[in-house]
């Protein structure tokens, strides 16, 4: 495995860089300035000027939470060298907090919330920023193709996510709903008041009912997180607004191909959070897979539930500028990285995140697509490229997890902290309390706080908040 170790003597080791990287800075600078010829418009701001002429220029894809970690890592390692300009380059402006996009969709907070920007990270810190879509990396020629022009690296270190991964299944594009993003957070909650106002409008018993019945397709982190999110805004959340649901036949089926729920954990904690489900009246089918869906059914491979609602939680991807790239990929589109989280045969490549197909160095478990999990690999990537500018190699990535949390609805949740597992309202309570804590921003924690403490005393939000073109809904 290569590394970024200085070539030449020890002089030139204490200040240049990484082995690879550096050694092709010079052609590399040759290729982009030709290929910059035939670059459309490029926008260059002062502090990117200052990027361009740097001699270590370490571009980072994607400000999420794996590019953020790493671009704060390399501030706090290397603001004092002049010679090396960090660039981080998102097409949005902010940080999604995804663990805390679940108390937007059950109405107890408002999307802004659990938004953090981006430029409140910067602010006193030496990386620059580029607000720009990255279209294509090209591996060979060290550059970087964005909606402001191409971007030259000497390092590259990328981050750009996932997008939910959806199977070409009978029906399911067109008819299955994702959960990723705040505006699918706020469309939950629009879609479960379409099916309610749906439901109550017609005579036809059968109807009635599969409007009412909601499937979440995953028994993963986010499927049962998803189911519970469900039952909760409806039976508590909306039940004020619409009395009559108290009586009504509402029915949340949560379907996983595995044997158990949230197989990732230990048996215990999936034993506990089947208990929990179930004990709301979720319906679980684990060992089941989903076959397909129309207008009026969910196809599973244990029978058919009428239902007008899908939700799909079964499975990430990586995005096409990623999975587009020539370098060996795991299934699900992630890039299969070395022991130092480096592209085989790229050293001067890093990749963190969801875009990581990583393993523990020392129990070779798998390391999960978590936010955790991208904060960790992003502070080690943000020493190793600190360390090899040194000329020194790093140690191989080992992925120490915290733990998992999730919530259950009503009130309850489970923490999984070493071998423990903790149940029911204090693992709830755990949950508020710590993600109150790991958002990066005091006034995010200041609205959440409000926010909670209103929905608590005056309810959740029941209204619908229209922000793209209308209504989606499956079976209509
Ligand atoms: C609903 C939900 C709940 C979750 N809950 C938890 C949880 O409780 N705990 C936990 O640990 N993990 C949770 N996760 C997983 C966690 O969000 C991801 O693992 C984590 O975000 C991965 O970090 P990342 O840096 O790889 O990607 P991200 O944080 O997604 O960052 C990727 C960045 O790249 C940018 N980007 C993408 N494509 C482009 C492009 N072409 N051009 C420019 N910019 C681009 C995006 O705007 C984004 O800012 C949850 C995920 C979801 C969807």
């Amino acid at each position: 495995m290569g590394d970024h170790g200085a070539r030449g003597g020890d002089t030139l080791k204490r200040v240049a860089f990484g082995v690879a990287a550096i050694g092709a800075v010079a052609a590399g600078r040759r290729l982009f300035s030709g290929s910059r010829q035939g670059a459309e418009a490029e926008h260059i701001s002062q502090s990117e000027a200052a990027y361009r002429a740097a001699r270590a220029r370490i571009l980072i894809l994607g400000g999420g939470f794996g590019g953020l970690a790493t671009a704060l890592e390399l501030d706090r390692r290397l603001r004092a060298e002049d010679d090396v300009s960090v660039l981080v380059v998102d097409r949005d402006n902010d940080l999604l907090f995804t663990p805390l996009l679940w108390t937007v969709a059950d109405g107890c907070a408002n999307p802004s919330d659990v938004v953090v920007p981006i430029r409140a990270f910067q602010r006193g810190r030496s990386f620059h920023l580029l607000h720009g879509e990255v279209r294509g990396i090209d591996l060979d020629a060290r550059e970087v193709e964005t909606s402001a022009g191409m971007r030259p690296y000497d390092v590259l270190v990328i981050a750009l996510g996932s997008v939910t991964a959806v199977p070409d299944l009978p029906g399911l594009r067109e008819r299955a709903l994702v959960f990723h993003t705040p505006a699918d957070a706020v469309e939950l909650r629009n879609h479960l008041i379409d099916a309610i106002e749906a439901a109550h409008r017609t005579e036809d018993p059968a109807e009635h009912a599969a409007w009412l019945t909601f499937v979440v397709g995953g028994g993963g982190d986010t499927g049962i997180e998803l189911a519970a999110t469900i039952h909760e805004y409806v039976t508590t959340g909306l039940l004020a607004a619409y009395p009559w649901l108290a009586s009504a036949p509402v029915r949340i089926v949560v379907v996983g191909r595995a044997e158990r729920l949230v197989p990732m954990s230990s048996p215990r904690t999936s034993e506990a959070v089947r208990r929990t489900l179930e004990g709301e009246g979720v319906e679980v089918l684990t060992g089941a897979s989903i076959e397909g869906v129309t207008r009026d059914a969910v196809q599973t491979s244990r029978g058919e539930v009428r239902a007008r609602t899908l939700f799909w939680a079964a499975g990430i991807t990586a995005p096409d500028v990623v999975r587009g790239l020539a370098v060996e990929h795991a299934r699900n589109g992630a890039i299969v990285v070395d022991d130092h989280l480096r592209v085989p045969g790229r050293p001067e490549v890093y990749v963190v995140g969801d875009d990581a197909w990583a393993f523990d160095a020392d129990t070779r478990e798998p390391v999960p697509p978590t936010a955790q999990a991208a904060e960790h690999e992003g502070k080690y990537v943000g020493r190793a490229i600190a360390t090899g500018l040194q000329g020194r190699t790093a140690p191989p990535f080992r992925f120490r997890t915290r733990g998992r949390l999730a919530l259950l609805g009503n009130r309850t949740g489970v923490a999984e902290i070493g071998p423990f597992t903790i149940g029911g309202f204090p693992a709830w309570l755990l949950w508020h309390g710590y993600y109150l804590f790991r958002i990066p921003s005091w006034r995010n924690r200041l609205h959440l706080l409000a926010d909670w403490l209103l929905a608590a005393l005056t309810g959740r939000e029941t209204g619908q908040l229209r922000l793209g073109p209308g209504p989606r809904t499956p079976g209509d």
